[in-house]
Order: structure tokens, then C-alpha cells, then sequence
């Protein structure tokens, strides 16, 4: 069996792995990328948030992504039957980036894919990760090769962004369920010529059909749409028949999906995912760290995964690099806590969605504009800036609000 030698392994070729990559690389270390399949290929995960982009940056990424055009976002908007809440990134608390995009993830991860080649990171694509052991921070890592056969790849330290793989927590069995309830989706892309009588596309828009039950509308610069409804499994059964007939009455029996994809072709046959929300007990462990999806994934309602993917793993990355270069890392507390900070909030607020509260906010008449934007940098993924009270007491800060909020409704109704 052959064997390579390189500084670091990462395992997986999402956004978290090639931020990762490349950030390792920079530092002048020597990197390798191992991917199960071959690229492009589909996953769920299209709008992203404007903190992504400072990763993105740091990862040397943009100019390549501006290069393909994709469709911008600028906001994300929230409809409840004729109730409308527009939030405008620019209009945030935190300083930072305002835009970014809506993308079909296949050309997106391929881009980054090609972006980090084109930096001299071998690549190989087919090639699945089936064992690990661990000597101390040294790892022998053993792949199965796209033609069958088997080699080992020797690393100092090993970066796990296998996503959904979750290749550490199931080869060393530390996954741990999620503390949300399991939620399903039924989605497909859209063809969308009524785009444009919707105030689109340049953002996302989320649609609440019944307290737990939302759609999402993205578009992308194709002319093409994503539309997929998040529900608890029990919904889906109330449709029947094909995929397709199902998603088509799923569409119809909602206003604005109705009358803008009541008759749109589908691109692709509707697909379901269900069971996403899984954890692990550690984040890292002596010669690996884990980043992105792998961490935790919680909920797609704030489309915070790719943010939190793409900022993990350049967190990783410079904290693998400092301790390959002779310094002591203190994990816990310079990796675990500060990821922990940002799917927390991302956790407050999408328990708040679900138990109604965050939904009274967001449809509140007569928004405090100061809050608003406050609200507004969480929803852009500013996550981890403490000077924002929606921030540093994201778990307190929703249910009395929302109770104010609704105090002042009743009062106004009995005027
Ligand atoms: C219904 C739904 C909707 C979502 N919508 C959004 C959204 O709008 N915006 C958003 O930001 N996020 C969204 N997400 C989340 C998003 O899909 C993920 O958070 C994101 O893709 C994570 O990126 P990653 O790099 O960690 O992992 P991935 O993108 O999953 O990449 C991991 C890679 O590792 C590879 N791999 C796995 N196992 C192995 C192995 N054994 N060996 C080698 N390679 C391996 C995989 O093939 C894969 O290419 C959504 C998720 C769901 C479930």
C-alpha cells in the first residue's frame, strides 16, 4: 500500500474544507484534500450570509466568485399571509459586509474547488476516507482510491469538514443528537419568470405558511429558483402521490408560492431530507479538529450553515497552523467557545422562530428601528459581535419582546 506524507489532511471539499485548505497552505504548510465524491455535485445549502464573505476573503476566494456572476443578496425578507418585514443588510449594527450571494451550491463548491488547485493543494476527488488512527498528534489515515485500491495518507494534523459525512464522530463514535426535534423538507429548483413581481431577486425571502411550517424562495442569476417547505415530517403526509403532484399541492396551498410557482416547471424532481440536526461531544481532539456541518448543524431557517462552515474552518486552520509552528493552543477556549458563540445565537433564534416569539418580532407593525437592525446583523451572521445586545443575550432577549409586542397589539385592539 502506497503511503503520502503531508502536514495536514482535510477531509471533505465543502466551503469549510476549502476556506481551511487554503488558509493552511498560505501559512506555508503542506495541505491535502481527500473528497468522497466527484465534483460538481449537488448539495442543499444556497443562501448565504454576508459574514461568510470575510472569510472568503481571508481565504483568497472572491475574485474567483465574483468572476461567475451569481445573484446577489442583499436582504432577506419575511412574508406572513399580508404581513411583509424587509430587512436590508446595510442596515445593520454591526459594521461589516452587506451583500453577498444566492447560489447553486454545485458551481459555487466547485468553484472553491478549483480555486484551491489552482493554489497547488492536491485535490483528489473519489477518494473516501474509511479509517483513522491516531498516534499521538500524528495520524495514518486510510482512503479508498476512485479505481478501488486502498492507500495511507500520513498527517500531523488532521482538518474533518466531511459535512454530513461526520467522518470523526462516526468513526470514533462521538455524535450526539441535537437538542432540536427532527424536522423534514421536500424542495426543488423552479423555473421563475414572475421574479420580478416580487421585489426580487436579490434576497431571500421566507415564507411563514403556519406557525412550523416555512418555505424558502431563492433565486439564483439562472432565471432558476430553489423553493423548498420545512415542516415537522406529519405535514408531508398530508399530500399525496408523486413527488412531483405532492410538491405541486404543497406549492398551491400557499398564496405567494401559488401564484408565483402554481404553474412553473419544476428543473429537477422534488428531493426530501429530513434529520439533519446531529452534534458531537468534542470539537477537537489531540491531532484533529472538526469544523462546519461536522460541529453541529441545527436548522436551515437563517441559512446560517455556510457561515458558520466557512468561519470554523478558517478558525481552524490559522489555530492548526499556530500550533504546527510550536504553540501551545488553548482549544477550548481560543476554537470551542467562540464556535459554540455563534451556533448558540443562531440556536436562540431559530428556537425563537419555532416557538412563535422570534415571528412576533419580526411581523411587528411598528418595528424600533434600533432593534431592527440590531435583529438585522444577527440575520447577516454577524454572530459574534458582543457589543449587540441581540447577540451577548441572544438566549434572554426574544420572549419578553415578544411579549411587549404582543401586549401593544391586544392594547391597540381594545382601543
Ligand atoms: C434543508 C437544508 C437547507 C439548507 N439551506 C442552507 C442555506 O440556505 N444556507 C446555508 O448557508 N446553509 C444551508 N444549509 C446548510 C448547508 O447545507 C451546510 O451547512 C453546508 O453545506 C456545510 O458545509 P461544509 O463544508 O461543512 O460541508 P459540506 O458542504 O457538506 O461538504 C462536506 C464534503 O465532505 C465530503 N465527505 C463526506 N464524507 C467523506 C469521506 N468519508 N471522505 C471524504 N470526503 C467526505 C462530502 O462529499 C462533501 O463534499 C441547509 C441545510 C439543509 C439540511
Amino acid at each position: 500500500m502506497t503511503t503520502e506524507y503531508v502536514d495536514v489532511l482535510v477531509i471533505g471539499a465543502g466551503p469549510s474544507g476549502s476556506v481551511a485548505a487554503s488558509i493552511v497552505k498560505q501559512a506555508g504548510y503542506s495541505v491535502k484534500m481527500v473528497e468522497k465524491m466527484q465534483f460538481p455535485r449537488f448539495v442543499i445549502g444556497e443562501s448565504l450570509l454576508p459574514r461568510c464573505m470575510e472569510a472568503l476573503d481571508a481565504a483568497g476566494f472572491l475574485p474567483a466568485l465574483r468572476a461567475q456572476g451569481f445573484q446577489e443578496k442583499f436582504g432577506a425578507k419575511f412574508v406572513k399571509g399580508d404581513q411583509v418585514a424587509d430587512f436590508d443588510f446595510s442596515n445593520k449594527f454591526t459594521e461589516g459586509w452587506s451583500q453577498t450571494w444566492q447560489v447553486p451550491r454545485a458551481n459555487f463548491d466547485q468553484v472553491l474547488a478549483d480555486e484551491v488547485q489552482r493554489m497547488s493543494i492536491p485535490l483528489e476527488f473519489e477518494t473516501e476516507v474509511t479509517a483513522i488512527q491516531f498516534d499521538g498528534t500524528d495520524s495514518t489515515t486510510r482512503v479508498t482510491c476512485p479505481d478501488g485500491s486502498e492507500k495511507e495518507i500520513k498527517a500531523r494534523f488532521i482538518i474533518d469538514a466531511s459535512g454530513y459525512g461526520r467522518v470523526i464522530p462516526r468513526l470514533f463514535k462521538l455524535d450526539r443528537p441535537s437538542n432540536l426535534p427532527g424536522r423534514k423538507t421536500m424542495f426543488a429548483h423552479f423555473e421563475d419568470p414572475n421574479r420580478f413581481l416580487f421585489d426580487e431577486p436579490n434576497r431571500i425571502t421566507v415564507i411563514a405558511h403556519r406557525p412550523d411550517v416555512w418555505v424558502w424562495v431563492i433565486p439564483f442569476s439562472t432565471g432558476k429558483t430553489s423553493v423548498g417547505f420545512v415542516a415537522n415530517p406529519s405535514f408531508f403526509e398530508e399530500f399525496e402521490g408523486t413527488a412531483e403532484q405532492k410538491l405541486r399541492a404543497i406549492i398551491q396551498s400557499n398564496d405567494y408560492t401559488n401564484q408565483r410557482f402554481g404553474d412553473s416547471a419544476f428543473v429537477f424532481e422534488p428531493r426530501t431530507l429530513e434529520g439533519w440536526s446531529v452534534t458531537t461531544n468534542q470539537f477537537f481532539g489531540e491531532g484533529f479538529v472538526l469544523t462546519g456541518n461536522v460541529t453541529e448543524f441545527l436548522d436551515p431557517i437563517f441559512s446560517s450553515g455556510v457561515t458558520l462552515a466557512t468561519v470554523s474552518g478558517h478558525k481552524a486552520a490559522t489555530l492548526v497552523c499556530r500550533q504546527l509552528a510550536g504553540e501551545t493552543i488553548d482549544w477550548q477556549r481560543e476554537y470551542v467557545e467562540p464556535t459554540q458563540q455563534g451556533v448558540n445565537t443562531f440556536r436562540s433564534y431559530v428556537m425563537g422562530w419555532y416557538d412563535g416569539s422570534l415571528q412576533d418580532i419580526i411581523f411587528a407593525p411598528n418595528p424600533d428601528p434600533e432593534i431592527k437592525k440590531q435583529i438585522c446583523s444577527v440575520l447577516a451572521g454577524y454572530v459574534w459581535d458582543l457589543n449587540n445586545p441581540f447577540v451577548r443575550q441572544h438566549s434572554r432577549v426574544l420572549k419578553p419582546l415578544a411579549n411587549i409586542i404582543r401586549m401593544e397589539a391586544e392594547a391597540d385592539a381594545g382601543r
